[in-house]
């Protein structure tokens, strides 16, 4: 059985920083990569929110640079997904899909978190070309534009109000006639005159010409009624799912299913840590991910030293 110092799940920004600073400690981390290596940046076009790029780069080679760096000191990666971790005891046993089992002195969990989709036809094809699920990373691109978020939780509320920096007219549509959200968040929404609620109305289909999104299909769930909306964009707002199930159990998650850390990024279980969108709900930045991923490496290292 493979036995390594520190073994990294996940190849996102968190993971990628992470494994830079394991590996330059000397740690000779072993990273599982999954099966979307890269992770949600590989799904975005120009990131121009990451320092160092005064002229913004494309998430996709981001996170191929970022992948590079590490390999330059030393870290290796292995594609499959870990299905079990033996939290029990130390050294940790981690049992991955590919019928590997490894052994690790201290595991980093940096699997992340995947906005939720609505599950209607094309709408993972159309990201990048009028769907999104990332107002902060996309709104950039709809000044002027008319755009239509979905959902009624803080997520929504959020995309919305930051929306209307840039677009003319931001439509929130919501399958009931009461929100979710805090009651501060849906009262900027509510304030935001560029802000309307559309309720009561389900998203049934996207419409689309060659280019990119030309507008919505859309259901009202108590008359049945349907209707077409034009729209430029579509932001999904209906929240994320953190890449958690292997660890239920196993570390503390909160009632959303994100790990909870504290201060540091230290699981319920010493020596487990974790870092990015899988910890955190609230910044779900690339760069405040990469920051994460440096903790959790330093907590790492000393972890062992210390045991
Ligand atoms: P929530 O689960 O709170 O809300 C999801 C919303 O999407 C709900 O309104 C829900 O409708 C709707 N929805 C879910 N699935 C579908 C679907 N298939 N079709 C249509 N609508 C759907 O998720 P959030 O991401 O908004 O929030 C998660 C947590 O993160 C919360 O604790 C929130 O407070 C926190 N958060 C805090 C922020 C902040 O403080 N700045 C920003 C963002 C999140 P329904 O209401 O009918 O169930």
């Amino acid at each position: 059985m493979t036995h390594r110092k520190v073994i990294i799940i996940g190849s996102g920004p968190a993971g990628y920083t992470a494994a830079l600073y394991a590996s330059r400690a000397n740690l000779n981390p072993l990273v599982i990569e999954g099966h979307e290596p890269g992770g949600q940046l590989t799904t975005t076009t120009d990131v121009d929110n990451f320092p160092g790029f005064p002229d913004g780069i494309m998430g996709p080679e981001l996170m191929a640079n970022m992948r590079k760096q590490t390999e330059r000191f030393g870290t290796e990666y292995m594609t499959s997904h870990v299905t079990d971790i033996d939290t029990d005891k130390r050294p940790f046993t981690l049992k991955c899909e590919n019928g590997n089992e490894l052994t690790a002195d201290a595991v980093i969990i940096a699997t992340g978190a995947s906005a939720k989709y609505l599950g209607i036809p094309n709408e993972k094809e159309l990201i990048g070309k009028g769907v999104s699920a990332c107002a902060t990373c996309d709104g950039f691109f709809y000044r002027n534009r008319v755009v239509h978020v979905v959902g009624g939780g803080d997520t929504a509320m959020e995309e919305a109000t930051f929306l209307t920096k840039f677009a003319s007219k931001v439509y929130v549509v919501h399958r009931r006639d009461e929100l979710r959200a805090s009651k501060p968040m849906q009262q900027r929404a509510f304030d935001n005159e560029k802000i309307e609620f559309v309720w009561d109305t389900g998203v049934e289909e996207i419409l689309f010409d060659g280019t990119g999104v030309t507008g919505i299909k859309v259901k009202n769930l108590k008359t049945g009624e349907v209707t077409e909306r034009a729209t430029d964009g579509l932001f999904m707002g209906i929240g994320h799912k953190p890449n958690t199930d292997f660890v239920k159990g196993k570390v503390k998650l909160d009632d959303h299913g994100f790990i909870i850390t504290g201060e540091h990024p230290d699981t319920s279980v010493p020596g487990i840590f974790a870092c990015g969108d899988v910890q955190d709900s609230y910044y779900r930045q690339a760069i405040s991910a990469a920051g994460s991923g440096c903790q959790a490496a330093i907590r790492a290292e000393r972890f062992i030293e210390e045991n």
